[in-house]
């Protein structure tokens, strides 16, 4: 679910957004068994990496990846509950040293060119378009460092009406793989891997929180057009994926500046 749906119901909506989010695990589709594998498809880091994780959300990722990299995370978001909550499971699991948190926007990242040797991002890129996210992700890395993201694509061109409706309204610059492929290339970038996020990394690791969260909001918001409208927004999404899950999903783009 992006952040258009919030601006058709305006600032209020937009607040309702956000409190739909705080408190989930993830705030996006993902499985941290994905997060190792794109991991470990990376080549020639150092023993501990400086990792940057864009769009960081709640951090489940982060977490994940400081565990697997044995190296340091710096994250950021522009939500500043997430960050609070990144620190708070990190200081939980040991891995406090090891995980910063920043509020910072990916359209204005202060850090300079090749500070580090992983950028990642996982289902935040298309916030600023895909091309010009890894276009970032590829200035912020240093030569011979490594890149992992994941982005919304179309795994069938037969779409049903009302997901072909729902993709022009969310996110009209959904492509298939193979158009994100090119995009790697066009960045300059090579390939090392790319797979697709099981179903489960959206109907068990998100939408089964996110389905919890929308009961509660719906009894708490009873009479709130501009809350219930949010929500429904959420529900409809939830159902389309449970439909049409054929026809769209995540995928994880690994590649390595040359
Ligand atoms: N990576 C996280 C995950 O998978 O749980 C979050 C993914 S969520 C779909 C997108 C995230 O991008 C949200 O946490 C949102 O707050 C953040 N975001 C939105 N606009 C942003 C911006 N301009 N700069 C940085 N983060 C932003």
């Amino acid at each position: 679910m992006t952040r258009d749906t919030t601006w058709r119901t305006g600032m209020e909506g937009e607040k309702y957004f956000f409190e739909m989010f705080d408190g989930l695990p993830r705030a996006g589709p993902g499985d941290d068994e994905c997060t190792r594998r794109a991991f470990t498809a990376m080549e020639g880091l150092p023993p501990k990496p400086r990792i940057l994780d864009v769009g960081c959300g709640p951090g489940k990722q982060t977490l994940e990846l400081a565990r697997v990299s044995g190296g340091h995370v710096t994250a950021i978001d522009v939500f500043q509950p997430h960050l609070d909550r990144l620190v708070a499971d990190a200081g939980e699991q040991g891995l406090a040293g090891r995980v910063e948190a920043v509020n910072m926007s990916m359209t204005d990242i202060s850090y300079g060119d090749g500070s580090f040797d992983v950028v990642w991002s996982e289902g935040a890129l298309y916030i600023m378009g895909f091309q010009r996210g890894l276009r970032e992700c590829a200035r912020l890395v240093r030569p011979g460092g490594c890149i992992g993201a994941t982005e919304a694509v179309l795994l069938r061109p037969d779409l049903p009406d009302e997901v072909r409706r729902m993709w022009q309204e969310e996110y009209p610059a959904i492509m298939d793989v193979e158009g994100n492929l090119r995009l790697v290339a066009r960045v300059g970038l090579r390939l090392l891997d790319h797979f697709t996020l099981p179903e489960t990394a959206w109907s068990d690791n998100y939408y089964a929180h996110m389905a919890v969260k929308v009961e509660a909001m719906k009894a708490k918001h009873a009479g709130n057009g501009t809350a219930l409208e949010v929500l429904r927004k959420a529900e409809e999404e939830m159902r389309l994926y449970r439909e049409y899950s054929d026809f769209y999903g995540y995928e994880f783009f690994v590649a390595r500046k040359p």
